[in-house]
């Protein structure tokens, strides 16, 4: 079979890769319905994150069970499953607790730019669908994936309840994400942080209720007039840059909460700082393990259609022009169908 793998700065290539087999007992094969492209991917992409070696890519997926190893008990060959991009028992303390992406026997899947993928731990990791999904109900059902668990547990992780004011910086995929799940969760006053046109569109209709085009210190200003010098109750962080980390924290209310998903970069907090600022910080590898069947049954009932997030979709082998569209920005996630 033929996948992506980068090679060193904007240089993704596909190419040929051993098709994957059973290695483990509790392993399942899938075959790839759809993937696509991170916005966590691009920072090996643009050489931010060093790669030693080319490294296959892609860590979101759905798609239909090939074959499953002999200690597989609850996926069967033939149902559509989707998966996080850490593969988790779902039966450690951990799991226990709700925080499937530290797993004490988690393993990365990271191959998933291709035809099929093997997923380590399949009863633990994959859930499936009730039914083979209608084809237009396939990009929102990716989403679950990671993208919109992420979203999802960047408002769980900041406290977003009915009634809430809420921020969210960052107008990727994830922080669009986050103003549906914010949304969802009751929010009354959802205020994205975005300067383009055409993300602000769509934060509206995700249901965003106010926009703010500055950044940094001023956009902390213009946060606190909107609500009178107070801060908001929940802010979602979705970057992972010193400059968003610190806007985040310095627009919450005393009290409040930032739920940080965006994946740190040179992000170095200060004691003084944060013993001042009075907040909650809860954030980290979304555990979307947990909340796949919650949001796979938001997608099947058509309450939430977070697919909307994919303005760009090409065939699998074009996946080089898919990052260079998000490299790019013009294209907010590229969706890719082998
Ligand atoms: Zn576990």
């Amino acid at each position: 079979m033929r996948g992506a793998v980068l090679y060193g700065p904007r240089d993704v290539r596909f190419e040929e890769r051993d098709t994957p087999k059973i290695l483990k007992p509790s392993d399942a094969i899938i075959r790839i319905s759809a993937t696509c492209v991170c916005g966590s991917d691009l920072w090996p992409y643009r050489g931010i994150q060093k790669i030693e070696q080319p490294i296959p890519m892609g860590h979101e997926y759905c798609g239909i069970v090939e074959e499953v190893g002999s200690a597989v008990r609850s996926i069967k060959p033939g149902q559509f499953v989707i998966g996080s991009f850490f593969a988790s028992d779902n039966t450690c303390p951990n799991c226990n607790h709700g925080y499937q992406s530290s797993c004490q026997h988690r393993e990365f899947v990271g191959d998933a730019q291709a035809p099929f993928l093997r997923v380590p731990l399949a009863d633990g990791t994959l859930v499936s669908t009730p039914d083979a999904p209608p084809e237009d109900m396939i990009s929102s059902l990716l989403t679950v994936s990671d993208v919109m668990g992420t979203g999802w547990f960047a408002a769980a992780a900041a406290n977003v309840k009915p009634g809430s004011t809420v921020a969210v910086v960052g107008d990727g995929a994830v922080g669009l994400l986050g103003v549906l799940s914010a949304k969802q969760m009751g929010a009354e006053r959802i205020i994205a942080m975005s300067r383009h046109e055409s993300r602000q569109k769509l934060a509206r209709e995700f249901g965003a209720t106010d926009i703010v085009t500055e950044r940094g210190d001023e956009g902390v200003a213009r946060i606190m007039e909107l609500t009178r010098g107070i801060g908001v109750d929940s802010v979602l962080e979705c970057v992972g840059t010193q400059e968003s980390m610190m806007q985040a924290i310095q627009s919450t209310r005393r009290g409040g909460y930032v739920g940080y998903v965006g994946v740190p970069h040179g992000v170095e907090l200060y004691g003084e700082k944060l013993f001042f600022a009075h907040v909650h910080l809860h954030g980290g590898p979304a555990p979307v393990r947990h909340y796949l069947p919650e949001l796979i049954d938001l997608v099947w009932k058509g309450r939430v259609n977070p697919g909307r997030v994919f303005d760009l979709t090409l065939p699998l082998d074009q996946v080089a022009e898919g990052y260079r569209a998000m490299d790019e920005r013009r294209a907010i996630k590229t969706l890719l169908r082998p």
